[in-house]
């Protein structure tokens, strides 16, 4: 794409502000600019373009920046953002978290005033990237209803597998199993495409969760002498837990296949937990009177991490990725990391950190006494079949 046809929009309350982008943009050879004086407007004009990069402003009467990024990540907005504001650098780049949490691509962020200098050379990173996405609004790839059950029903959905390393003896302790739906041999769909539409209805997602459950067992079953002593993580929506029966479907399942339901762990996510406290509640209950684990999915990133951990019996804390990725470079997700392992410690739960990419973050959890680890650097979500014949795995090992 060459720049002259790069749709920018540009989302700022202050008309002067709007006026010296757009100019200096089309200084730089960036003719077609779209201008929002507000959040709403800017959804507007979203839907009606196909807009590349936006430049947005956080601070707006009428639907700020925060609302802006909401709805960019609701719509799985796969164009670049600048973030551009007054506020202090510090309030930038939790914003900038904020909107990676929502699989935002931010390029950078403008303090105020803008400069010409600043501008330029933003733009200029961003094209020289090879892997640029040219944005459109991806909810187009998204699944319908329709789609996703004749999906489940012709078993399409399948369970990959993403290995937890122990940080004292480097060996496989289990896995996270992830929903994939294969369209076809060469086409994978990712859950960002299907488990949000499927989340918005409690029968649906109740069906597809079953279905990775059984898809899962099958493939455990299959490889059973290889892995007959780790655990199993599933992620379970809190609308699934609205369905009564749901535990001893479970438990029957798991029966079935004779695989102990202390080997089993349910990852719950705090929103999820938020639904209806008390059915909830009563159901995590259930599911440990049936001996399953339970795990607090992507702690940190809801509101209600502690109220929660102290109401429900949790075994084990998973924390979220947003703040693995950075703990090195990023003082206050090195604090939340090393803080929630504290916590988590003291309460007497394991805790696993996802997203982990490098020998160095490993190093750093191992110092704080985090139990275990999953991420691209020991492996990305495949197959179990893929580990099997992986050395590392048959050694229950990862190689060092
Ligand atoms: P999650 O539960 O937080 O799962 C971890 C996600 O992080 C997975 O994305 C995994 O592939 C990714 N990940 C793991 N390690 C790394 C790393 O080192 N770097 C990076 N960049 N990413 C890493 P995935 O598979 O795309 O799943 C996304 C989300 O979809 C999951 O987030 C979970 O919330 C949801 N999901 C997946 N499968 C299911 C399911 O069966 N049921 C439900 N309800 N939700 C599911
Ligand atoms: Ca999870
Ligand atoms: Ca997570």
């Amino acid at each position: 794409m060459t720049e002259t046809q790069c749709q920018i929009l540009i989302v700022d309350d202050q008309k002067v502000v709007r006026h010296t982008l757009s100019l200096c943009l089309r200084n730089l050879g960036y003719e077609g600019c779209y201008e929002a004086s507000n959040g709403k407007e800017a959804k507007r004009v979203i839907e009606e373009h196909q807009i590349d990069v936006i430049f947005c402003d956080l601070n707006m009467p009428v639907e700020d920046g925060f609302e802006v990024l909401r709805y960019l990540g609701a719509s799985h907005y796969q164009g670049a953002i600048v973030l551009m504001s007054s506020e202090e650098q510090d309030v930038l780049q939790s914003t900038s978290q904020l909107a990676r949490l929502y699989n935002l691509q931010i390029i950078g962020c403008l303090p105020k005033p803008l400069t010409a200098a600043d501008i330029k050379s933003m733009l200029l990173d961003w094209a020289a990237l090879p892997t640029v996405s040219m944005g459109k609004l991806l909810n187009e790839g998204a699944l319908s209803s329709e789609q996703l059950i004749q999906f489940i029903e012709q078993g399409s959905v399948k369970a990959y597998f993403q290995p937890q390393i122990d940080l004292n003896t480097q060996a496989i302790q289990g896995f996270e199993v992830l929903a994939r739906i294969e369209e076809s041999p060469q086409k994978i769909l990712m859950p960002d495409l299907f488990i949000p539409a499927a989340e918005g209805d409690a029968t649906l997602i109740l069906a597809l969760t079953k279905s990775i459950i059984q898809s899962a067992y099958e493939d455990v079953k299959q490889h059973w002498d290889y892995v007959s002593s780790l655990s199993f993580s599933f992620n379970i929506s809190g609308r699934v837990l609205e369905h009564d029966n749901f535990p001893n479907w479970l438990k029957d399942i798991s029966e079935k296949y004779s695989i102990p339901t202390h080997q089993i762990v349910c990852e719950l996510t705090e929103t999820a937990l938020n639904d209806d406290q008390a059915i909830t509640d009563a159901q995590m209950l259930r599911m440990r009177m049936l001996k399953f684990k339970l795990s607090i999915d992507d702690f940190g990133t809801g509101y209600s991490s502690i109220a929660q951990l102290h109401a429900i019996p949790f075994n084990e804390l998973k924390i979220d990725k947003c703040f693995i990725f950075d703990c090195l470079t990023n003082s206050k997700s090195a604090t939340v990391v090393e803080q929630s392992v504290k916590m988590a410690k003291a309460l007497g739960l394991t805790v696993v950190a996802e997203g982990v990419e490098s020998a160095e973050v490993v190093e750093f959890l191992h110092r704080l006494g985090c139990d275990s680890a999953q991420g691209y650097f020991y492996a990305k979500p495949a197959p179990l079949s893929d580990f099997i014949s992986e050395t590392w795995f048959i050694n229950r090992a990862y190689p060092q």
